[in-house]
């Protein structure tokens, strides 16, 4: 029965963090899943747990919403040429990790900046990771670094061609705020979704982009709002918060008190769904398996900020920005989750105040649209309590 063979019962969850604002925690301990996607929310005892395909005893553990990354520079499969490294996405998934979007396609060797050659790439790109899947993180990417001389017909093509995503703006040769507005405003009216480089250079090659440029660009998000790697001065960070309502995306290959800054910002002006979180990686500074966890312990605990409410910057948050259909736990949507506990021998008296006094969690398991993709994590410190398939 195909039935059977679809779905997913995780019982005995200690902790239902949900991924939204409104109600981080929710009440509960078990999740059905069908057919990919949660199906209930509860308790066991209400709930229809018979016939499941697979059943995982949390042991007591918690459940998060997949982590997203809003901001990764993938080239192709799970390689990265800009550190001649394989598998970084598989040690992403280990960081919990299973939604990353593409800020651009950046790290390409020979990366095409002719009109026709980065429209090419593009729509490659795309297809090269909706077709393939690196250990089933769901890879959004085919984001094209927009150049001088592109015309609304590109945009309009691009569109129809299956490509949604601008890379960061101000990586190729668009660095005024007039002529980055106009394209910007090409790629929304053709249902694409846009970043803007925010900050100093990057690497070689990359340029200044500051704050009126990124007000005038008007991008959906404002990318690295803390830097990558260096950030614009503490005034700039605070006046784009305040003046527009963009995503205000910080990421771990960043400035940290930046993006501290950033973050208390947002609570000041009463916006913290405007939070989403990224690493920007692979990048000069590497690729942090970790880093989305890094930040949630960096922000809670520097930050001052409940973990539940983190946590939510780098799912909930992001997935309503991103328009996913995954990054919460609600019936209907795309069953990514993590399992995840307090790591063995860390401080605190639960997870919640381990990771609030910044320290990691254990990853226990992955589960990407209702499937086991990874187990105990080989990145993470181990988890106090792991989750074990009892059923299969
Ligand atoms: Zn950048």
């Amino acid at each position: 029965m195909s039935s059977l063979a679809t779905k997913l019962v995780i019982k005995n969850i200690g902790l239902l963090l949900s991924g939204q604002l409104e109600q981080p925690i929710l009440d509960g301990d078990c999740i059905v899943v069908l057919n990919g996607r949660i199906s209930a929310i509860g308790h066991a005892k209400d709930l229809d747990t018979d016939n499941a395909g697979t059943v995982v005893d949390a042991k007591g553990a918690a459940v998060s919403p997949g982590l997203i990354d809003s901001h990764v520079h993938p080239v192709i499969g799970d390689y990265t040429p800009r550190q001649q490294q394989l598998s970084w996405i598989d040690s992403c998934l280990h960081g919990g990790v299973t939604t990353m979007i593409s800020a651009g396609e950046v790290h390409l060797p020979g990366r095409p900046k002719d009109i026709v050659g980065l429209k090419a790439l593009a729509i490659a790109s795309q297809r090269w990771y909706d077709n393939f899947r690196p250990s089933g993180v769901k890879v959004l990417a085919g984001a094209p670094v927009i150049e001088e001389g592109m015309v609304e017909e590109d945009f309009k093509s691009l569109s129809e061609a299956g490509v949604k995503l601008l890379g960061e703006v101000g990586l190729g040769s668009v660095k005024a705020g007039d002529t980055a507005k106009q394209m910007v405003a090409w790629a929304r009216k053709y249902g694409m979704q846009s970043t803007i480089h925010t900050g100093g250079p990057s690497i070689p090659g990359s340029g200044l982009i500051d704050k009126d440029v990124v007000l005038e660009a008007d991008a959906d998000i404002i990318g690295h709002i803390n830097g990558g790697h260096t950030a614009l001065p503490d005034d700039q960070i605070i006046c784009l918060c305040e003046q527009c309502e963009r995503g205000i995306e910080i990421v771990h290959n960043g400035n940290e008190r930046s993006g501290l800054l950033a973050m208390r910002t947002a609570f000041e002006l009463g916006q913290p769904e405007r939070v989403i979180l990224g690493t920007d990686s692979p990048a000069g500074s590497g690729v942090q398996p970790l880093g989305i966890l890094r930040m949630i312990a960096m922000l809670s605990s520097l930050g001052d900020v409940a973990p539940e409410t983190v946590f939510c910057f780098a799912t909930g948050n992001t997935a309503r920005m991103r328009e996913l259909d995954s990054g919460m736990l609600e019936v209907g949507k795309s069953a990514d989750m993590i399992i995840i506990d307090q790591a063995q021998h860390a401080p605190g008296k639960d997870m919640l105040e381990s990771i609030h006094q910044g320290n990691l969690p254990g990853l226990g398991m992955t589960i990407i649209d209702g499937v086991v993709r990874s187990e105990r994590s080989r990145n993470t410190p181990p988890a106090t309590r792991m989750p074990e398939i009892v059923e299969k």
